[in-house]
This record gives C-alpha cells, structure tokens and sequence, in this order.
C-alpha cells in the first residue's frame, strides 16, 4: 500500500488524482490533502478518503476548515509554510497539482523527502527546473511527470539512450482560437477562452492553451526533464488531441503515445508506475476518430510560443520572468481589467523591463518571481481596458 499526498486535491488535477486513488482503496492510504481556500471540496475529500491532515494555503480559511472537520480525525492546518510541511510529510507518492509558482517551495519539499513526486504543476519546473532536478539527484526522489505531453515522451523514450533520439515532437490542440485571425482574438472573453475544445481544466491553463502559452511553458519543462537539445523539440499542432506526444529515432522510428484526452490516463500511469492499472475510460475508437491531421504552430498569430522559446534559449531568470509575467497577466484578464492580446504583450513587456542575474537558490528565484510580478502588475496597469 502506497501513501499518498495530493497537493491541489482540490483543482481539475487534484480531483481527478482522488477519483483514481479512491477507486484502489486497498492500494492506496492517504497522508496529506491541501487546496487553497476550497474548504467544502478540500473537508469532503478529506473525509471520504481518511486523510491524515486537510490543509488550506489561505490562513483565513483555517477556522472553516477546522469547523468541517471538527470529530473527524483528520487534523486541519492552514498557511503557506504548512503546505510545504504537508508535502514534508514523507508519502510514498506526492501528486504536485497546486497552479503556478505558489507550487515551487511545497514541490521542493516534497522532493528533498525522496519517494515518488509527480509533477502536474509546470510552472515550478519553468522557472526553477535545475534546482528541482538537482533536489531530486540529492534526496533520491523520482521524478514522473503527469503532464500529458511529458507522460506520452517519458513513455516512448529510452532516456538512457538520448543519442537515438532526432526529435521529440509535442503535440498542441491549437486551443479554441487555433484558425482566429489577430483581430478576431482582440474580442475574446474570459469565458471563450476557458471553453478548451479537448480538455477539461482548471482556468489558468485554460487561458494558457487559447494563448499557446501553455505549449511555451511546456516547451521549457520538456527541455528540463529530458536530455535533449532545446532546438531538437518542436511543436506540432495536432486537433484532435489524441496524440500526445512523439519521440521520433535517427533510423527513422517515430514513437507516438495516444490517449483519451483525460488527465487520469497519465495520472494512472503515474500512480502505477512501473507497474499499470486499470482506469474507467473507454478505450479509444481509432476507427470512430477516423483521422489525425497535424499542422505548423502560427508564432505570429500566438507570440506566446516565441516568448518562451526565446526564455528558454536565453536561460538564466528569464524562464522564471516569463512564468511570473504570465501568471499576472491571465490573472489579470479573467477579471476582465485587461484583452486577451495583452496577456503576450505584457509578457514581452515585462521581459524587456527587468533583466536580473540568473537566481541560483530557491530564495532567489522566488526574489525574481516577486519582482517580475511587480513589473507585470505596472504593465496590467498601463493597458487596463
Ligand atoms: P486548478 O485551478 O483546477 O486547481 C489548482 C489547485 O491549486 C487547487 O487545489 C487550488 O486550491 C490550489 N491552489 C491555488 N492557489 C494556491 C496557492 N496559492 N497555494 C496553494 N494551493 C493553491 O488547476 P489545474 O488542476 O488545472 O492545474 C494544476 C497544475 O497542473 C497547473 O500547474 C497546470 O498547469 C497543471 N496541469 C493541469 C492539467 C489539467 O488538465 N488541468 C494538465 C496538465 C498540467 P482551491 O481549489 O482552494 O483554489
């Protein structure tokens, strides 16, 4: 029996790691739960699944909290700081799930306790890839990456063996406004851009995948989890979203995984690993699909993908600049202060101001993190609608 923690039990990822985990109750045990202040969905899942500690990120939120799970057994805590002494606790197997860099220090911790950390949550990876990495390499901690491109790459490629390898290919769907011209996204809404045509999930990456920003940051993830040159990872777009990702050989073999485009497949991969297990999915219908069309990403209609590629070319802060000047700016136009042109626009802007030394220790690109968003926020400020 594995135990098991869940950081963002509460979010698209969290909750479909709990439907996996609750479905196996004799295979799993779990520690530690933590949400934001979602204290109804957090105290519910706590309940249902026994778990040791329920801990919210908001301090505010700890007095719900508490009351939800007065006589129940599982001990309440709230702040930041006690996130990360959730994700300390020493489970068999943590589920990285928390959205944005809010994700870094918990996901540090988890790795400096060693055992399996699964890491849904990109952006940590972005801007601070060689600490985690090296953090993993000091602890003895296994890194598995739940993201479903990274999944499909891990599974198709013999990392031991990199000098096979020609390319590795992501596949992006191309996210609601693939074939929008420019002008056309000038008007997009909150809510058109979280209507993902393939996936359900949380808003942030929602936003992401409608700018392309998603497949940027995965770009820079891809680039730190596997031993591959930056210039030999392309981006594809492929709709329908059944691949997931290709690892293509020097003789020629091109390794593709497919899927339903459910996070709990590659979620169960993780949770399984090396091992396999069943999940409730039906298995796809190749022959319903039908066919697979594929085309060139547009970096002049998505500037996003630009961005990053030249954040991760550059290295040093600029990763973690990108990251921080994003999360303000899709923050910044889900409450409607800002277009959705501007997300990429304050992203450049806020690369071209503020230029810092490559930060070295978890302190210092938290430093960066902070300050970038001070950037970002005065560009929010000077295109509020
Ligand atoms: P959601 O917004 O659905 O969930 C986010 C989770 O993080 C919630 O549990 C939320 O708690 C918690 N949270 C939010 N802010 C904080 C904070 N400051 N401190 C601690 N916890 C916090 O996000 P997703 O599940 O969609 O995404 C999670 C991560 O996984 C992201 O990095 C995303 O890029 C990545 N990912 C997501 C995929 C998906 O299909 N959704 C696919 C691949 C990767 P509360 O509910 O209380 O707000």
């Amino acid at each position: 029996m594995k135990t098991v923690t869940i950081l963002g039990a509460t979010g698209s990822v969290g909750t479909s790691t709990l439907d996996l985990v609750e479905r196996a109750p004799q295979d799993f045990r779990v520690l530690a739960l933590t949400a934001n202040c979602d204290v109804a969905g957090l105290a519910a899942a706590a309940i249902r699944t026994r778990a040791a500690l329920a801990v919210v990120a908001d301090e505010t939120c700890l007095p719900a909290l508490r009351d939800a799970l007065s006589g129940t057994g599982t001990v309440a805590n709230g702040g930041a700081h006690a996130v990360s002494d959730a994700a300390a606790m020493g489970a068999d197997w943590t589920m990285g799930a928390i959205v944005g860099c809010a994700g870094l220090a918990p996901t540090m911790a988890a790795v400096a306790q060693g055992g399996i950390v699964v890491l849904a949550n990109k952006e940590p990876l972005v801007s601070a890839g060689d600490l985690i990495l090296a953090g993993a390499r000091a602890s003895g901690a296994t890194l598995l990456p739940a993201d479903s491109e990274h999944n499909a790459i891990f599974q198709c490629l013999d990392a031991a063996r990199p000098q096979g390898v020609r390319r590795i290919i992501l596949t992006a769907s191309g996210g609601p406004f693939r074939d929008w011209s420019r002008e056309a996204m000038r008007s997009v809404t909150p809510a058109q851009a979280v209507a993902h045509p393939n996936w359900s999930m949380g808003a942030k990456i929602s936003v992401d995948s409608a700018t392309l920003m998603n497949k940027g940051l995965e770009l820079i993830e891809a680039a730190r989890l596997f031993p591959i040159a930056h210039d030999r990872i392309e981006i594809v777009i492929h709709p329908q979203s059944v691949i997931h990702s290709l690892v293509d050989h020097i003789d020629g073999s091109m390794l593709a995984q497919l899927g339903p485009s459910d996070m709990r497949v590659p979620i169960a991969h993780c949770l399984a690993w090396p091992a396999r297990m069943a999940t409730p999915m039906a298995p796809i219908d190749l022959v319903a699909i039908g066919r697979l069309d594929f085309e060139a990403p547009d970096a002049v209609r998505f500037p996003a993908l630009r961005l990053a590629r030249q954040a991760l070319e550059a290295g040093g802060a600029r990763p973690a600049i990108l990251n921080a000047a994003n999360e303000v700016a899709v923050a910044a136009f889900l409450a409607g202060r800002i277009g959705f042109l501007e997300i990429a626009a304050i992203v450049a802007d806020t690369l071209d101001r503020y230029d810092p030394p490559a930060p070295e220790t978890l302190d210092a690109v938290l430093g960066v993190d902070a300050e970038a968003r001070v950037y970002a926020d005065a560009c929010v400020k000077d295109c509020v609608i």
